[in-house]
């Protein structure tokens, strides 16, 4: 019986696997420099969080949630999304006394959606997530955040920015919307018909061409947003201009859930195609509330981190070497002693190193020394061993360089 993996859940072998070290390593560093700190929470929730805290309303609890009875009577889904279960660390281990907090993840989501490039079961998000702050002068950093994270990956993004209102602005808002939607019923797809009662903002983001028209004529809830929000998108916007992240206004973005309030971002590229969207984020004043914790306002944002591959692959960015700095060629039985000797000596000093201990033809082993990526290989006998020097051989250019055994740890352990 031959078994293969879930669809649309993938392996990351190891040839491509310094990518996502790359990936998550620049993350760690990247968010530390602004004060987030990672959190790690269950693969697996009660499924009711993410009814409260993603919405019943939503695709992805509604369609895509993997969700499972557990041996007990508990109904258990594996998280679609790293907010709810973030939020609700938050608020059990009681974080809101010590002020504001900026946490980060990266971390296996899943959603049961149909798998195509930039879409499947189980991806990744990078996140970060900050609560306790309202002033939109953290929405300005954290969006700087991400731009700065990709900036550094050489990822070239479009940020479109917009505010989805507030309790004060938003209801009047819904109302005109659900009506002029309403009297276009005709003219827009069965998805957007049925979303007119239960999410009438989720329609504005509908992607059908023959919607279009439609949405594009709709009223702007950016023309009519209170004072407090629209003086709130400005502030963000000029926080950007003064940071130097370019921004461009997108009326139509939108997260389509009670508690988001104003901010709503998203980071787009070329490179991806149809699945365009490589980050989003939004303010949601009001989720910590809705989970059951004291008001606490809060911003965050999810990157997909296959998409972010996809977009490195597609920009011919090499996949970082992982490979040992040098590969030990046994050339007879003198030599693969001093070969675990020499290896056991670069290893404590941090350098990686690496032998073929079946010891066949020296075909096979400098083979074994390409396939592994290492950097150089090295021939051991017994004339090196008699004469304590040895030729490193750099395995890309062919180049042989003379190197004393014993000074090869220092040889190797220094910077380049
Ligand atoms: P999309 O509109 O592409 O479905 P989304 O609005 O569902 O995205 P979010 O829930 O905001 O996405 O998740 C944040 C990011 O996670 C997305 O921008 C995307 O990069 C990534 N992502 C979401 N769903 C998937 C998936 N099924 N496979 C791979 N990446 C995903
Ligand atoms: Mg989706």
């Amino acid at each position: 019986m031959k078994l293969s993996g879930v669809k649309g859940m993938n392996d990351v072998l190891p040839a491509e696997v310094g990518r996502w070290q790359e990936m998550e390593a620049l993350a760690r560093e990247v968010f530390a420099l602004y004060g987030y700190r990672e959190i790690r929470t269950p693969v697996v929730e009660p499924a009711a969080l993410f009814a409260r805290g993603v919405g019943e309303a939503t695709d992805i609890v509604n369609k895509e949630m993997y969700v499972f009875e557990d041996k007990g009577d508990d109904r258990l889904a594996l998280r679609p999304e790293g907010t709810a279960g973030t939020v609700r660390a938050f608020i059990e281990h009681g974080a809101y006394v010590d002020g504001p907090q900026k946490w980060f993840y990266l971390g296996a989501m899943f959603r049961r959606e149909r798998p195509q490039r930039g879409r499947y079961r189980q991806f990744h998000q990078i996140g970060c997530e900050a609560f306790g702050v309202a002033e939109p002068l953290l929405d300005a950093e954290q969006i700087a955040l991400l731009a700065d994270y990709l900036g550094r990956l050489g990822v070239r993004t479009t940020l479109k920015l917009n505010s989805v209102g507030d309790g004060e602005c938003r209801p009047a808002y819904l109302a005109d919307l659900r009506s002029y939607l309403d009297g276009h019923r005709a003219a827009l797809c069965a998805d957007c018909r049925d979303r007119i009662d239960r999410n009438p903002l989720r329609v504005l983001d509908c992607k059908v061409a023959s919607c279009q028209p439609v949405l594009e004529a709709a009223p702007r809830l950016l023309d009519r947003l209170c004072a407090g929000c629209r003086d709130h998108l400005a502030a963000v916007r000029a926080g950007l201009d003064a940071l130097g992240v370019e921004h461009r206004l997108e009326p139509r973005l939108v997260r389509g859930l009670d508690y988001y309030v104003r901010t709503a971002f998203e980071f787009t590229s070329d490179a991806l195609g149809a699945q365009a969207a490589v980050a989003g984020g939004g303010r949601y004043d009001r989720l910590v509330e809705t989970l059951g914790g004291p008001p606490t306002p809060g911003i965050g944002f999810a990157l997909g981190a296959e998409r972010l591959a996809l977009i490195l692959e597609a920009m011919g960015r090499p996949v970082p070497p992982r490979g040992p700095a040098v590969f030990f060629v046994l050339a007879d039985p003198a030599g693969a002693t001093e070969a675990l000797r020499l290896a056991g000596a670069l290893r404590r000093a941090g350098v990686a190193c690496d032998l073929d201990a079946r010891a066949g033809k020296l075909k096979t082993q400098f083979r074994q020394a390409e396939r592994a990526g290492a950097r150089f290989a090295l021939v051991l006998g017994a004339a090196e061993v008699a004469s304590g020097e040895g030729k490193l051989k750099d395995l890309a250019t062919r180049a042989e360089t003379p190197v004393r055994l014993d000074e090869l740890a220092a040889r190797l352990g220094g910077p380049g």
